[in-house]
Order: structure tokens, then sequence, then C-alpha cells
């Protein structure tokens, strides 16, 4: 049954179930997704890094690299500003560890999804 069965039953308390939803576990916990069940054995995501022009004042340049460039590290992040003086944050993201494993395949630093031929 897992954790739905048991908070329906009065098991965990409607806020303890609460609490596990916030912290993920009750939709890992759901039954019908594949995804779930696999993320449950292995980590299934990779960190990787992004430049983000969220809440700055940014150029088209910056925008359009930001939205398509992910990075194995921050420092390469960092030297692959879209132009001298850019600001952009620099976030962390995390993505599916399969795809990363596509971008940064031959110890590749950079991946821009508009290059996308692989
Ligand atoms: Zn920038």
């Amino acid at each position: 049954m897992g954790f739905i069965g048991q908070a329906e039953h009065g098991g965990i308390g409607r806020r303890a179930f609460l609490r596990l939803v916030a912290l993920g576990l009750v939709v890992a916990a759901l039954p019908g997704s594949a995804v779930a069940a696999e993320r449950r054995k292995r980590k299934t995501t990779k960190l990787v890094y992004r430049l983000s022009t969220h809440r700055r004042r940014t150029c088209k340049a910056c925008k359009a690299h930001a939205a398509n460039r992910f990075y194995r590290s921050k420092k390469a992040a960092d030297k692959d500003r879209a132009h001298a003086g850019c600001n952009c944050a620099i976030l962390k993201q995390e993505i599916d560890r399969t795809l990363a494993k596509q971008y940064f395949k031959g110890r590749r630093k950079v991946f821009d999804l508009r290059s996308e031929v692989t």
C-alpha cells in the first residue's frame, strides 16, 4: 500500500504525510511510476551549472546563451560568458543523468542545445 494507503487509514498523520510530500518522498513511493522506482535504486540526476539572467538587466546575447548552454563545472560556466562584462548568475541545476552523459561526452565541459547533432 505504501504511504498513501497508510495516510488514508490514519497510519501516519496528515501533517506528517504533507511533510513527506514536501520532501518528495511520497512522489517516489507512488505506484505506476517506473521512473520513481528507478530513482529509489540509484541517483538518476546529475548536477550541472547554468548561467542565469533572472532578475538582471541583460542583453539578448546573454539570454540566448543562458537558455541554451549547460556546463559541467562552475568554472566552465564562468569562462564561457556571452561577452566581457557579463554578470549573469551561475546556478546549479539537476538534470537527468543519462542526458548529462550525452551532453558532456568526450569530457566536454560545455553543451549548447543549439548544437545538438550527437
Ligand atoms: Zn550575461
